[in-house]
This record gives structure tokens, C-alpha cells and sequence, in this order.
């Protein structure tokens, strides 16, 4: 499909010049990237011509699926009108305001202001910032640190991987930084030992009660969560979870942060990840399907309660690039292509129930996969020694890395966490499509079952 260069050229290229983030580079440039020419709806085509079922969205984004003349329409008009301007300085363009009263619309009951960054990341280095500051303005300066959780993702830069609660980014250059402090996530499956999934919800939430109590409440700012943890592994907390922390954070008064970065723009069936869980957050990091990934655009959904004060002066935050008008009038696009065409509406009442149905015949009786998870359009499984006493493997990791290969050769794009697999499709995905997905995750995973033996 690419004209100008063969695939060994881009991929000789690529090896001597690009640093891919979160790659293993050595092991990647001796078997060459593969490279993406092309994508329509949930489809992706390599220079080599081979169609590829996008299980990821990209990276948890492209919810309204690729191919949006709409949207390549907005930005094209856009940036032939105001390429861009800042919103630093008593100024402000159309594009921004309409998203942001476009968000407003489609955010829950009193969110009505918006803070934009260009990333999820730079979504969490602003609530960090933002709670802090918030404290502060109400005389409470010593409220500071934030509570986060044991493998939550929460991005990559100083702040958002000092959140997030990964050991591996956290040995590399001396993270989390002070103030941020992690407590246990709520992961039944791994976690939960002889509790029923809700007893131990109920346990894994009030581990937030005893680190306030811990840190003394004068000294704690937030709690900050994804409403379904996305690159820890899919993982879906039991029922209990939720409204527990939201009762701790109501007693002891502590700001709610709701990372809905991958959750918000319908990946649970809702627009966000909170209203699945009815919960009532002060702060929505959002990013990702907010423009479908067209262009980078990431924010702050803050909720009156905090708008209210930090309306009252300066606060000294901003990037060059905060609701940058092309990225906004795509992202303002985005949203009403999910609000005409019904998207999320459709998926619960049409393809959300067939899909998990066909999700669980392939995989509840599976020999090589236990807890088989779905929530609106997530997918998972994890890959298990022993299904009778929840046995994982101690090579969970490695095997999982090897079945994602096996997906990828059979044009799947499914991702390896841990010792799950984990699927995220667009949003658009049809019956017909949800079908073709499910048979071929089954004819990998089946086909990695026969190279260990277990089929
Ligand atoms: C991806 C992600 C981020 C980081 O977003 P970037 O745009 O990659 O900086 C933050 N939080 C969650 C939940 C994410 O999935």
C-alpha cells in the first residue's frame, strides 16, 4: 500500500532513527516494526496488504473507528481559519467554547467546566496540581497527598506514572515522587482468596479508609481511580468496590478523581465510566476518546463544587497548547457524531449483549483461560495453570506475550497484560464483525492452547 518505501526500508529506517515508547528496542528492531499504512472502520491494513482486526482502538481511542471523513473535514476547516491561537491571555476561539459547552452536555449532572491539556497524562500532572491547589485556596495547605492504587495506569509522564501504581515505570528514574502513596487494587481474581467477589470489594475499599486514617485526613487531598482499571489488565472491581470508596471519600471529605480516560466516550455503555458505577466524582481526567484519538486533546472535567473555588484567582497551569482549536473542533466533531449516530445507545441495546455472549461460549469452558470478563466493550481472559483453584502461572507474563504474538501473525490486535488478554474494539463494531473478532481471538487462543498441550 505504501508507495514510497518497501516494508524493509521503513523498517530499516525506523530501527536506526525511532524510539518507541514502552518497547523492549533491542528485540523489536531485530525483527522490524511492523508497519500500519492504512485503517477504515475497525480494520487496519500493514504495508504488506494484510488486513488487521484493530482489537485496541489504537490504543483504547479510536471509539468512533477509523476512516471519519467528519472528522478530517473539521480539523482541515479549522486550520485553514485559526490554525491556532493560545487561551492564555484574555482571548478564546469558537472551537473551544463549543467543546466545552458540548461537554458540558454530555458530562454528568454538574460538570460544567473543563480544563484541556493534550494528553491523559498531562490530564493527571493537572489534577495533581489542581486538588493541591484547591486545598490550599481553602486554607488547608497540608492536604496533599493523593491516594492511588497498586497497578492503576494513569500515563507517563513525572506525574501521572507516579499515580499510576506501576512497579516497573516506577524503578526507572525514582518514582512515585512525594505525596503520592498506593493501596491495594481491587482484583478479585488475584486478590480476593476465599471472599466472594463482594465481600471483597467491600475489603479492597476500605483499604482507602485505613490509609486516610493512616496519613491523618488533614494531610489527604484525593483519591484518584479508573473506574475499570484499562492497562493494569481489564480489571473489572467488584460490585461492592465503588460505592464504598464513595462513601469513604463523602465521610472524610476527600476529592474523587475519576480517571476516565479510556472509560468516558462510551467504552463502559455510558458516556463515562462513573455513571456505570453511579458514582460522583469532583474531578474526570479525560483524553483518548475524546477526539478518537484523531488528535491529541486530553482535560479536566471539574465539577462545580471545585469550579467554584478555583474561579475565585489565578491558577498558574496552562500548556501552549491547552484546547488548541483543531484538536478541539475534531474532539467537538467526535462528540457529535457519538450523540447523531446513536453510538453508545446502540451498543447497549445491539451489539453490547451479543458480543459478551459470544465472548463467554468461546472462552467459559475454555481448558487454558479463566475469568472471562466483559463490560460494555471491554474484553478480557486471563491464561491460567488451574481453573478449579484459580492457579496462575508462575510465566504468566511471558505466555501471555507469546499468545499476543500468535493474535498479531493471525491479524488480531489484541494486547498481553500480565497473564491476560485484553481487547478494547471501537465502539462502531457490528454484529457481524463482533463475530469475525470472537472466532479469531478463539482460533489464536485455541491455537496457543494446542502449542502448550492444554487442547
Ligand atoms: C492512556 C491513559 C492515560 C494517559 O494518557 P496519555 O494520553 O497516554 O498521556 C491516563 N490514564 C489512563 C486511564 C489511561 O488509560
Amino acid at each position: 500500500m505504501s508507495t514510497t518505501h518497501t516494508t524493509r526500508e521503513w523498517q530499516a529506517m525506523d530501527a536506526a532513527h525511532h524510539l518507541h515508547p514502552f518497547s523492549d528496542m533491542d528485540g523489536l528492531n531485530r525483527h522490524g516494526s511492523r508497519v500500519i499504512v492504512k485503517g477504515e472502520g475497525v480494520y487496519l491494513w500493514d504495508s504488506e496488504g494484510n488486513k488487521l482486526f484493530d482489537g485496541m482502538s489504537g490504543l483504547w481511542c479510536v471509539n468512533v473507528g477509523y476512516g471519519r471523513k467528519e472528522l478530517a473535514d473539521a480539523a482541515y476547516r479549522q486550520m485553514q481559519e485559526l490554525p491556532f491561537y493560545n487561551t492564555f491571555f484574555k482571548t478564546t476561539h469558537p472551537p473551544v467554547v463549543e467543546l466545552s459547552q458540548l461537554l458540558s452536555e454530555v458530562a454528568p449532572e454538574g460538570f460544567n467546566h473543563v480544563f484541556y491539556t493534550n494528553s491523559g497524562s498531562e490530564g493527571n500532572d493537572t489534577v495533581i496540581r489542581m486538588v493541591r491547589h484547591y486545598w490550599a485556596s481553602l486554607g488547608q495547605p497540608n492536604k496533599k497527598t493523593i491516594i492511588s492504587r497498586i497497578n492503576g495506569y494513569h500515563g507517563s509522564t513525572i506525574g501521572g506514572a507516579s499515580l499510576g501504581g506501576m512497579d516497573y515505570m516506577h524503578q526507572q528514574g525514582d518514582l512515585p515522587i512525594p505525596g503520592i502513596v498506593h493501596i491495594e487494587q481491587p482484583y478479585w481474581y488475584a486478590n480476593g482468596g476465599d471472599l466472594s467477589p463482594e465481600e471483597y470489594g467491600l475489603k479492597a475499599a476500605r483499604e482507602l479508609e485505613k490509609k486516610i486514617l493512616e496519613l491523618g485526613v488533614e494531610n489527604v487531598a484525593a483519591f484518584i481511580g479508573e473506574p475499570v482499571q484499562g492497562a493494569g489488565g481489564i480489571i473489572i472491581p467488584p460490585t461492592t468496590y465503588w460505592p464504598e470508596i464513595q462513601r469513604i471519600c463523602d465521610q472524610y471529605g476527600i476529592l474523587l478523581i475519576a480517571d476516565e480516560v479510556i472509560c468516558g466516550f462510551g467504552r463502559t455503555g455510558h458516556w463515562f465510566g462513573s455513571q456505570y458505577y453511579g458514582i460522583k466524582p469532583h474531578l474526570m481526567t479525560i483524553a483518548k476518546g475524546l477526539s478518537s484519538g484523531y488528535l491529541p486533546i486530553g482535560g479536566v472535567l471539574v465539577h462545580d463544587e471545585v469550579a467554584k473555588v478555583l474561579k475565585q484567582g489565578d491558577f498558574n497551569h496552562g500548556f501552549t497548547y491547552s484546547g488548541h482549536p483543531v484538536a478541539a473542533a475534531v474532539a467537538a466533531e467526535n462528540i457529535r457524531i457519538l450523540q447523531r449516530e446513536n453510538i453508545i445507545e446502540r451498543m447497549n441495546s445491539d451489539v453490547v449483549p451479543y458480543a459478551h455472549q459470544l465472548w463467554h461460549d468461546a472462552f467459559d469452558h475454555h481448558p487454558l483461560v479463566d475469568d472471562v470478563r466483559t463490560l460494555g466493550f471491554f474484553f478480557a481472559l486471563t491464561l491460567v495453570e488451574d481453573k478449579s483453584t484459580r492457579k496462575r502461572f508462575a510465566n504468566g507474563g511471558e505466555l501471555a506475550l507469546r499468545c499476543r504474538d500468535i493474535c498479531f501473525r493471525n491479524n488480531l490486535v489484541m494486547r498481553a497484560t500480565g497473564d491476560s488478554m485484553i481487547s478494547a474494539p471501537p465502539l462502531v463494531m457490528t454484529r457481524s464483525e463482533a463475530e469475525e473478532f470472537v472466532s479469531l481471538a478463539k482460533k489464536c487462543i485455541d491455537e496457543f492452547a494446542r502449542e502448550l498441550g492444554r487442547l
